[in-house]
């Protein structure tokens, strides 16, 4: 019988981007052929411009069937065990550079073929340094249908290291693949087998390569070349039942670990008592700096009376969303609530800040538009922003010369502004006078998101309109009910027909059940409660001047206009130690990284409430700045 030789090279711009073969008999070259350019097609490196396919006819006699290596796992916990491992089964085999062979191995350039080494004396054999030795005519036997069009490492990784484990001469082969997501890899030898490596080099790294060890006469190094480029092979008996299933989930654990060696795994902490200045954590009392509820009215015993009777009188659970029967007075009088606290003809709520952001901005703005967004905004708007499809200009931090000089180079006939009103990790205040200037000067919608100015900034905490004594007014103000207001739910306030258009358009109010009663009765609460106590922001200032005094007088700098405090640290692993450290002497202070913020600008964001006392205030400031100092 004939077998066919399909093989398929993608490439863009003269650089490879991938390349696949089949060895099939005549009855599964179109399928097969259609398969490999697929993938040649779909590849993560990119779109090829060029895709070459050869067909080549070979006769069953010329093709050598070879039975897999025996296959062996060894798991192991970081990549330099994973060296180690590499190096012991060489020497076990005799080979005694093995040091420096793996060494090679890892430090190897960017090449598609194998390097062929003398295993003695390190010496390269292949006549083309940069090219090396390719591997090629081979495939795994297929009794029944040809696979799909995706790519098994692992089985490819099989037939390849049995074809170059008979190959005359090759004592040994090791692989670590240049796939960013395969970070397994393997030693094998005819004697030993195929010995699966579980983790090689670190996920999402480029580098890979492939050595075969040579030992036998020089003059026959010819022949190995030509049996491992041209000689057709088909592999039986690849088995791969236990090890698909863990390849699915391998770039799980990969980005876990991945994530722990670089201190940002992050993990949950268990309150065990309402939010407050001080929760029970740990099993003691802890002084919580860390809170958004910064006027501590999720426990305030007017509120929870209010979300109690709502309980009692609406039940649990909304049963739908707003436009089906979700809907209730409760509801309406909250929207009335917000869109008079805020002073805006409207409001929409939603069930979090989070989904307000994503619904509004991707329900405004679409791919023919462009939304030029502040470099450090919360990431629902950074979301919102990708849903949209819109173009995104970011520009420098609250800078708003580089917004107009931004604006200016990008015209667009509709375009959004968008920005925190107060940036939630950095805690400082947006320059509304000129935001709104630009946005109008140049016909631009403008959107700020309140979360952390609602209840905080402006004498009676109606957020940073007050602040600039209501004279500047954007487009679109958003908000969270989930921090001052110590409730949960977001908030869109603007013009009737803004908030008719985004009630008939934005996904994420259409198609989610409404928040249940307890919790908008509670915001409600919440909102009327602000109303009548303004010295309650009053005295959440005041604590935040106390605060930064007391860090500064201890040598910690430290500023801020908002409840938000930041203490800027830059190393991840430290920020958190110190996190840690200041834990277990009872101030609930966490570590704020990467992607939170950029790498390298890891910190400990402080958040006050109004309840705070100076004396818990005072220790925490003492004990900040003595962590830092022990903590370098
Ligand atoms: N915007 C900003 C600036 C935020 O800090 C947050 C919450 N971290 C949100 C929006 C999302 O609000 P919510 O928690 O209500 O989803």
């Amino acid at each position: 019988m004939t077998l066919y030789s399909i093989k398929m090279r993608a490439s863009a711009k003269g650089q490879h981007i991938s390349g696949a073969e089949r060895i099939v008999p005549p009855e599964f070259v179109p399928a097969c052929t259609d398969q490999l350019v697929t993938r040649g097609m779909t590849h993560p490196k990119g779109v090829p411009d060029e895709i070459h396919v050869r067909l080549t006819q070979l006769s069953e006699s010329d093709v050598l069937e070879l039975d897999a290596l025996p296959v062996t796992t060894v798991e192991v916990d970081s990549c330099r065990d994973g060296l180690d491992e590499m190096r012991r089964f060489l020497l076990d085999m005799g080979i005694c550079r093995a040091d420096e062979i793996v060494t090679m191995l890892v430090e190897a350039e960017p090449m598609r073929g194998a390097m062929l080494v003398d295993a003695d004396t390190l010496e390269r054999l292949e006549p083309d340094l940069a090219r090396g030795v390719r591997a090629t005519y081979m495939d795994a036997e297929r009794p029944n249908a040809p696979s799909g069009a995706s790519k098994n490492h692992f089985a490819e990784a099989i037939v390849l290291a049995t074809k170059v484990a008979h190959a005359p001469g090759i004592i040994a082969e090791l692989c670590i693949s240049d796939d960013p997501d395969y970070v397994t890899g393997y030693a094998a030898s005819f004697d030993k087998g195929y010995v699966r490596i579980s983790k090689l080099k670190p996920s999402g790294s480029a580098r890979g390569g492939r050595i075969f060890l040579y030992r036998g006469d020089r003059g026959a190094v010819g022949d190995t070349i030509l049996y491992l480029e041209k000689q057709p092979v088909v592999v039986r008996g690849i088995t791969l039942p236990d090890n698909r299933c863990e390849d699915k989930f391998a770039f799980i654990t990969d980005t876990l670990e991945d994530m722990r060696s670089r201190s940002l795994l992050r993990s949950l902490r268990t309150i065990e008592s309402g939010q407050s200045a001080v929760v029970r954590y740990r099993g003691r009392d802890t002084v919580m700096l860390a809170s958004n509820d910064y006027l501590d009215l999720s426990v305030m015993p007017e509120v929870k009376e209010r979300a109690q009777a709502a309980l009692l009188k609406y039940g649990t659970g909304s049963g739908g969303s707003r436009l089906t029967t979700g809907n209730t007075d409760l509801h309406e009088s909250l929207e009335n609530k917000i869109a008079s606290f805020k002073g805006t003809e409207s409001a929409l709520v939603f069930n979090t800040g989070y989904v307000a952001n994503l619904a509004t901005i991707s329900a405004l703005m679409g791919k023919k538009d462009v939304i030029f967004s502040d470099e450090l905004n919360h990431a629902s708007i950074i979301d919102g922003c990708r849903l949209s499809g819109a173009k995104i200009v970011i520009y420098r931090h609250n800078d708003m010369e580089d917004l107009e000089r931004r604006v200016r180079e990008n015209p667009t006939a509709k375009g959004l502004i968008v920005s925190d009103a107060v940036f939630s990790m950095d805690g400082d205040i947006l320059d509304l006078p000129r935001f709104t200037e630009i946005a109008d000067r140049y016909g631009l919608i403008s959107m700020i998101d309140e979360a952390h100015s609602t209840g905080v900034i402006g004498r009676t905490g109606r957020g940073i309109c007050e602040y600039y004594g209501n004279s500047y007014m954007p487009d679109i103000i958003m908000g969270t009910l989930s921090k001052a207001a110590g409730s949960e739910g977001g908030f869109i306030c603007g013009s009737q027909k803004l908030t008719d258009y985004l009630m008939n358009r934005a996904r994420g109010f259409i198609f989610s059940t409404s928040l249940s009663s307890a919790t908008t009765a509670a915001s409600l609460g919440a909102l009327e409660y602000i109303d009548a106590h303004p010295e309650r922001i009053a005295a959440l200032k005041e604590n935040v001047d106390w605060f930064c005094e007391c860090l500064r007088s201890n040598g910690v700098r430290a500023d801020s206009g908002t409840a938000i405090v930041p203490i800027h640290i830059g190393d991840e692993q430290r920020a958190v130690r110190a996190s840690e450290k200041l834990m277990d002497l009872g101030f609930f202070i966490p570590a704020i990284r990467y992607p939170t913020v950029p790498r390298g600008s890891a910190r400990l964001r402080a958040a006050l409430m109004a309840t705070h006392t100076r004396e818990q205030l005072l220790r925490a400031a003492n004990a900040i700045a003595d962590v830092l100092r022990q903590n370098t």
